[in-house]
């Protein structure tokens, strides 16, 4: 601009030459005159150009006017369509600018909120400490998540949580911007996770209780079923011409029904320890094949009497195991006779392996009734049984194998189950050949 404002001075500076020549020597005026129109020619020819310059120029500048129209466009669609509620207000907190999500928030037109004080949509209550983060806020230009509760034009309130940032700090008159969220939802969110943190530990705090007492009743029922066990078989011991076959036959039917309220019992304990987290192995070196063969040996009348075969093959370069024998002998125990139980033909089958790292498998395996598949997943809780009609026949409390998990992974391993139903069951546990002290 200031090129053409030279160029046009330039030209009126010969002009002005020219007109005092002209003025001064008269006799000079036909040269002058040819003088005066080769000047004025490049006079007009540097206009021509100066114009042509000034036409560019102007289109440039409409061109840049234009991109920033179309940014200050791109802008106001911006905040005006955010998802989350924007105002840009005064130092005083007068509303200069809201978008849509705000008049949505606030549930106002959004040409409401124009020169409407911000204030106006704190409840009263938080009034002064709005007022306190207001002042506090010009010394320390930005504030992020303050929470605080706001009151829509319906009176209702709502949790939101405010982020400002200031904005033309360079400028005398700064302005702030404020970022408005609807954090209810969050909030209800919160109060519902710590009602049930607060639940949760009054459940476990009564879980902890209960099998504290169950751990307690079944101990002192415990004492007095061994009495009456004892007794029952001293009374057995008598001689023949004192008990009479109906009397025999009693005492035999208190001593089995003994022994299956004591076996009860002796589950809901170890149960009640186990869940307490009370139970500690006691952990000594041993030879598992014996134990398996042992364990195995024990539990043959049973295959007899179903005509079952049950064998064992134990496959260790060194049988020698830390982990406590009795628990140990237990979860055999259990696997294996819930096999022998549930199986009427073919066979049960015990297997001991060697793992990598340390550890070793223990397979049972039988071909009886299996287990469904919706079942399997289940089979590990406490008092669960698969088929209820068949266990009422068979005996069982739902027990045995909820124990038995509870003890392998106490022992640091894993029991999983592999079944059809009809196609026999295959249980594995697998723990370390060394249990460790914890
Ligand atoms: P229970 O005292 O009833 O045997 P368990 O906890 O030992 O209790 O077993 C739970 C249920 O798992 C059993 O009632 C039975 O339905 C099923 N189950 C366990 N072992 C076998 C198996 N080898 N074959 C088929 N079903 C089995």
């Amino acid at each position: 601009m200031s090129k053409f404002v030279r160029q046009i001075e330039t030209v009126q500076q010969r002009t002005q030459k020219l007109s005092e020549s002209a003025s001064l020597e008269p006799s000079l005026q036909s040269d002058l005159l040819v003088q005066a129109f080769e000047e004025l020619q490049i006079a007009l020819e540097e206009l021509k150009v100066a114009e042509e310059e000034l036409r560019e120029q102007n289109e440039q500048l409409v061109c840049a006017h234009h991109l920033i129209e179309q940014e200050r466009q791109r802008y106001l669609d911006l905040f005006n369509f955010a998802p989350d509620c924007y105002l840009v207000t005064d130092i005083d907190g007068k509303i200069l600018e809201a978008n849509c999500a705000a008049a949505k928030l606030f549930q106002v037109p959004q040409n409401y909120l124009k020169n409407k004080v911000l204030i106006n949509f704190v409840p009263e209550q938080y009034r002064r400490s709005f007022r306190t983060q207001l002042t506090k806020l010009r010394q320390i230009d930005h504030l992020q998540e303050w929470e605080i509760q706001l009151q829509k034009r319906d009176g209702n309130y709502f949790d939101a949580a405010i982020s400002v940032t200031t904005v033309n700090i360079a400028s005398s008159s700064f302005k702030w911007r404020w970022l408005v969220r609807d954090i209810t939802a969050r909030k209800q969110a919160e109060a519902q996770i710590r009602t049930i943190e607060s639940e949760n530990s009054y459940l476990q705090e009564t879980a902890r209780l209960k099998s504290q007492f169950m751990a307690m009743v079944s101990h002192e029922l415990r004492t007095p079923m061994h009495a009456i066990l004892g007794f029952a078989q001293l009374l057995m011991r008598q001689p023949y011409h004192l008990l009479s076959p109906q009397l025999k036959n009693m005492v035999e039917r208190i001593i089995c029904n003994a022994k299956n309220l004591l076996t009860l019992i002796e589950d809901i304990l170890d149960f009640s320890t186990l869940e307490a987290g009370r139970l500690d192995l006691k952990l000594q070196e041993f030879n598992l094949a014996e134990l398996v063969q042992a364990v195995t040996e024990e539990l043959s009348s049973l295959t007899l009497q179903k005509n079952l075969s049950l064998n064992f093959q134990v496959e260790l370069p060194n049988p020698l195991i830390t982990n406590d024998r009795n628990r140990l002998r237990q979860i055999l125990v259990n696997i294996i006779s819930n096999a022998i139980k549930f199986t009427y033909t073919g066979s049960v089958s015990v297997e001991v392996q060697a793992l990598p790292e340390n550890r070793i498998a223990m397979i049972v395996r039988d071909t009886g009734i299996g287990i469904a598949k919706a079942d399997l997943q289940n089979i590990f809780q406490e008092f669960q049984q698969v088929n209820q009609s068949f266990n009422r026949r068979h005996g069982g409390t739902g027990l045995g194998l909820a124990i038995v998990d509870k003890l392998v992974r106490l022992m640091q391993g894993s029991i999983s189950v592999e079944s059809q139903l009809g196609d026999g069951s295959t249980f594995r546990v697998e723990i370390p050949v060394r249990v460790l002290r914890q």
